[in-house]
């Protein structure tokens, strides 16, 4: 097979292929720019190929809002060709060139186009993440995700996701570098040190429920996460469970990351944990055991809801800076 051929395959498909054993997602586009000069659009005439996780497509398709043009030309700007055709995009930009009210009603059109169809999926997402992970009801809660998926997908036939979900698979293997045309060649080639062959294993979705799907399924089964930012609260992707921020730029930011200020902000809140704070919590809980230990006896009770209400007044003053350490550590001390 021919090296390229599967490139002009996803080109020619949705500029998106999966590869399943990396966890990887595979986009090729072709970058458009604007020229504030020219006040034209701009398309490279050669494509770019970028890898991410499987799942960032979902996440990128969750994070639009179709009702916005602007969110939507951010997403047409990576997923270009999983939108319109390739021969399309050509005819756009002749000779790679675009007006710039011609490129924005062709964009406004296709959104008007595909509006309700992706606030559908996005709504049908939802229902399906809801069902199998987020939120199981009580027979399917013993059930693996995967497998609530599976159950959802037969008792659910208005849900069109799961359904629409055709794709081709490829299995192509790819020599490191040029190896020649003869038997005698390739040979040759294979037995110089540094060469090598890469067999991959390519899922080409036919449609965007096809993606969707996909990357639903390997969500569940745990092989890359979808978490939401606790900085911007977006969805992204991660293959790590325990990260809590996005690597995109932060909101108001210039260059700063949400993963650079989501660590600054725990430093943060780090020095707000100081001993005298955890005193508190430590009096605080056991108080609280103790009446709930003894509930009949009205001493504890008492005892704890006198801690807990002047308390929680004390702890916000000591964190205002409107009473001093030490009268908060002596309050404490008195009613422990
Ligand atoms: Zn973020």
């Amino acid at each position: 097979m021919d090296e390229n051929k599967y490139i002009q395959d996803i080109i020619c498909g949705l500029g998106l292929a999966i590869n399943d054993k990396n966890n990887c997602e595979i986009i090729i586009n072709y970058p458009i720019k604007f020229n504030k000069k020219s006040m034209q659009y701009e398309m490279n005439s050669e494509y770019k190929i970028f890898i991410q996780p499987i799942g960032s497509f979902l996440a990128d398709f969750l994070n639009t809002d179709f009702n916005k043009y602007e969110d939507f030309l951010y997403f047409f700007s990576k997923y270009s060709l999983s939108l319109i055709d390739y021969n399309k995009m050509l005819k756009l930009f002749k000779e790679s060139n675009c007006e710039q009210k011609k490129f924005e009603d062709f964009i406004t059109d296709l959104l008007n186009k595909n509006k309700n169809l992706f606030n559908k999926l996005q709504n049908q997402t939802d229902i399906i993440l809801d069902y199998c992970y987020l939120n199981p009801n009580k027979i399917a809660n013993n059930y693996k995700a995967i497998e609530r998926l599976y159950v959802l997908r037969r008792i659910s036939p208005n849900l069109t996701l799961l359904n629409e979900n055709k794709a081709a698979y490829y299995s192509v293997n790819l020599f490191s570098s040029y190896p020649g045309e003869s038997e005698k060649q390739i040979y040759e080639f294979l037995s110089q040190k540094n060469s090598k062959i890469t067999e991959f294993d390519l899922i080409l979705p036919y449609n965007i429920s096809a993606i969707l799907y996909k990357s639903i399924c390997s969500i569940l089964k745990q092989d890359v996460y979808l978490k939401v930012c606790k900085n911007c609260k977006k969805y992204f992707i991660s293959t790590n469970k325990a990260t809590n921020y996005c690597s995109n730029i932060a909101p108001g930011e210039t260059k700063k990351t949400c993963k650079e200020i989501g660590r600054k902000n725990v430093f943060e809140n780090s020095k707000n944990e100081d001993p005298i704070i955890f005193s508190y919590y430590q009096v605080y809980n056991r108080k609280a055991m103790m009446k709930s230990r003894y509930p009949d006896i009205q001493k504890y009770i008492e005892d704890f809801e006198k801690y807990s209400k002047i308390g929680k007044n004390k702890l916000a003053k000591y964190k205002n800076n409107k009473i001093s350490a030490e009268e908060f550590q002596k309050w404490i001390k008195k009613n422990s």
